[in-house]
């Protein structure tokens, strides 16, 4: 009998013509047909995807974007709680361009304040990964004026259409991070060249991006690629959040608080003020006094600041968030069937270390790695499968190495 020949029930192609060949219930198809459905399937979602990003980002409730910051981010209450409002309002926002009703909703845009390390760009990261949406993050200390060395502003835009697949409606909705904003504030008692450069007229540049325009985007990159064809990208709805540490904004702040108490007679305020956490106080006017033009600060209608953190939160952060330091040692262990533990005492003295030579958050990686670099080397090879660390060992291998070093440095 001979044999029967499959062949693929879309287009009649036979196995030996395809170089694939699925099963399914009661049909097969080729590879070549499946290349095709997944383009149609593409085309489709392109002209549908406005509607449908929209529709699957405004299910989160601001709530629930708390819910999801909580798994990545330790602390930060405040930020944590406008931010999800911000987001809400921001899709909400979206969605109400499509019902074309004639109460306009503005951009909320956000501008965060805080000290480095405290978790500014991963509240950024962990929205974007939650909305799925592409996530630019550019330093604005880069920044300068067209035609001086450095970057456009319109090279903003560009990281997002990479992080975009250089799929322009996603980018058009997606999340741009402006880190360091504070370095581009205006200083009238400093005015050199560079400033001139890369303050005010920076923000000046920065204004129409944030609002809402439409930008001729270099899709590579600006200078060096002069020949590239220019890409559209509108920024209306794109969401921009600034992150600052804003260096001795404390004082302006604890300024105007101390005048205020005088102003209304109310010494009682002044007694409670938490001195550790000015930052807690923080209205746009201090930011204005910092050196942002006003105008930039009313396209960054909402502020909200990072609390330093204690010693508490940054136990928390080294094992509770979803991809806690210790997890992911945990895991990079586990793929060489090694269990590895770690005691409490040592990951208190771990945080310890962190606040004495004042690493913040990012130093417990680095700590972290010195602690375990040399078990990292050897237990592949060998054929202990534990690991146990306790807080002596962890003291001995931090004097050996990165404490050493610390301590010549400073
Ligand atoms: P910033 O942008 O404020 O300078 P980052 O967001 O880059 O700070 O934080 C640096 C690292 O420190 C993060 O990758 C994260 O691992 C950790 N971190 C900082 N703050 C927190 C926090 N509140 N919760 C969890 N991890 C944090």
């Amino acid at each position: 009998m001979a044999k029967e020949v499959l062949d693929c029930s879309f287009c009649g192609r036979k196995k030996p013509e395809t170089n694939l060949l699925i099963a399914g219930i009661n049909a097969h198809i080729c590879d070549k047909c499946i290349e095709q459905a997944h383009g149609i399937v593409l085309e489709e979602l392109k002209t549908n995807g406005k509607s449908k990003l929209v529709a699957d980002l405004i299910l989160k409730k601001p709530q629930e974007i708390r819910a999801f910051l909580d798994q990545y981010v330790i602390g930060q209450d405040q930020t944590k709680k406008v931010m999800a409002v911000a987001v809400y309002n921001h899709y909400k926002r979206l969605m109400q361009q499509q019902l074309n009703d004639d109460v306009d909703i503005e951009k909320s845009n956000i501008i965060m304040v805080g000290q480095t390390g405290t978790g500014k760009t991963l509240v950024a990261k962990t929205i974007a990964r939650m909305l799925d949406v592409p996530l630019a993050i550019v330093d604005a200390t880069v920044l300068t004026e067209a035609g001086y060395v450095g970057e456009d502003v319109e090279s903003i835009l560009t990281r997002l259409l990479q992080a975009a697949d250089y799929d322009v409606h996603k980018a058009e909705r997606g999340i741009v991070f402006i880190d360091e904003i504070d370095k581009i504030a205006r200083k009238s008692d400093n005015p050199s060249i560079t400033r001139d450069v890369s303050g005010e007229g920076v923000q000046q540049a920065l204004l129409k991006l944030l609002e809402g325009t439409v930008v001729n985007v270099p899709p590579k990159g600006g200078r060096k690629h002069p020949d590239q064809k220019f890409v559209e990208v509108n920024t209306k709805d794109i969401l921009f959040i600034a992150g600052g540490a804003f260096d001795g904004i404390e004082r302006i702040i604890s300024k105007r608080l101390n005048r205020q108490a005088v102003g209304y007679s109310t010494s009682k305020n002044v007694d409670n003020i938490d001195k550790d956490n000015l930052l807690q106080y923080i209205i746009p006017k201090d930011i204005k006094d910092f050196g942002l033009i006003p105008e930039i600060i009313g396209r960054l209608p909402v502020l909200t600041h990072m609390d330093p953190l204690d010693r508490e939160t940054l136990r928390a952060i080294l094992t509770e968030p979803k991809n806690a330091l210790i997890k992911q040692y945990q895991k990079l262990f586990a793929m060489d069937d090694v269990d590895f533990t770690i005691t409490d005492d040592a990951l208190d003295f771990i945080v310890d270390k962190a606040l004495e030579y004042k690493l913040g958050a990012r130093g417990l990686r680095s700590l972290c790695e010195a602690i375990l670099t040399d078990a990292m080397y050897e237990l592949p090879s060998s054929d202990e499968k534990m690991l146990l660390i306790d807080k002596n060992y962890t003291e001995d291998t931090l004097n050996k190495s990165l404490l050493k070093r610390l301590e010549i440095a400073s």
